[in-house]
């Protein structure tokens, strides 16, 4: 299938529907630190917004439990 590249080098396919994200669409970006250590960082990119929301919650509890962790 041919998908078009913007300048930025993403193919604008969301990762959760693999389906085609339209000009004007809103979109969340996903960003777990690259050396995170359960390979989230693999969920990295850009999302439909509807389709980033349960991501970006996990993403927040993610981030509270790693707080919490690192504070031990
Ligand atoms: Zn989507």
């Amino acid at each position: 299938m041919f998908v078009d590249i913007p300048a930025n080098g993403e193919p604008l396919i969301c990762p959760s529907c693999k389906s085609l994200i339209l000009p004007g669409q809103a979109t969340d970006r996903i960003a777990f630190a690259n050396d995170n250590p359960d390979g989230l960082a693999s969920m990295n990119g850009l999302y439909h917004a509807p389709c980033a929301k349960p991501l970006l919650s996990v993403k927040r509890a993610y981030d509270m439990l790693g707080n919490w962790g690192s504070g031990f």
